[in-house]
């Protein structure tokens, strides 16, 4: 029976004298309560309904809930009907969240795009500045500036420019050429300067011979 509550026999009053109750258990904490059974005859639904008014859930035998566990269910678990809305607000919330980060993503889509459009603007840039012939940048021109205004790396700059282009003189190599061709330079300074004092000599010889 559903709604059968056992009587018990509680020694209460004064008199101390046993006296019988209908008793209901907490399923949860163990709780009981109990009623004045003056009657036997007193039907288990009307005692149900006691409990009720005491504010008990009346469940199936095993399953009744006292008033003080009714009250830690509902503060642990406030409203069982929010706690079906928690997934999507925590949804919500998740969405709202990364929304510092969108904005680094699309950063990097934008980049994706600068550096692809920036590939035909570094080949003119390269094209302007870059001396096929010879092997150099034109004055004011180099791999950092063409790479500042193209926002692309140094780097790829210059892997570009000498896979597609050409090399860049070493400017040791330039000075060591510039100086070479002084010395070049000097030595047939030297050359025509000595034929000259060569001469200069035969003169004075032959006239050395003469006197
Ligand atoms: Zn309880």
């Amino acid at each position: 029976m559903r709604d059968s509550f056992p009587i018990v026999n509680r020694p209460t009053g004064d008199d101390e004298r046993m006296r019988p109750y209908h008793a209901i258990v907490c399923s949860i904490c163990g709780n009981e309560a109990t009623l004045s059974a003056h009657s036997t005859c007193i039907p288990a639904s009307s005692v149900a309904a006691k409990f009720r008014k005491l504010g008990w859930l009346v469940r199936a035998v095993g399953k009744h809930v006292c008033p003080n566990c009714q009250v830690s269910d509902r503060n642990h678990n406030p409203n069982p009907q929010e706690g079906v809305m928690a997934p999507p607000l925590s949804l919500k919330d998740r969405l709202e969240q990364p929304k510092a980060q969108p904005a680094k993503e699309p950063a990097k889509a934008e980049r994706s795009i600068a550096a692809k459009s920036a590939i035909p603007l570094l080949y003119m840039a390269l094209d302007e500045g870059y001396d096929r012939a010879g092997q150099d940048y034109k004055p004011g021109y180099s791999d950092e500036r063409i790479a500042k205004e193209t926002g692309l790396a140094v780097e790829f700059v210059r892997a570009r420019r000498e896979s597609d282009f050409g090399p860049i003189r070493d400017p040791k190599a330039v000075a060591l050429i510039g100086g070479l061709n002084d010395l070049g330079g000097l030595a047939i300074e030297f050359r025509a300067l000595s034929a000259r004092v060569e001469s200069k000599l035969n003169e004075l010889r032959a006239l050395a011979l003469k006197n």
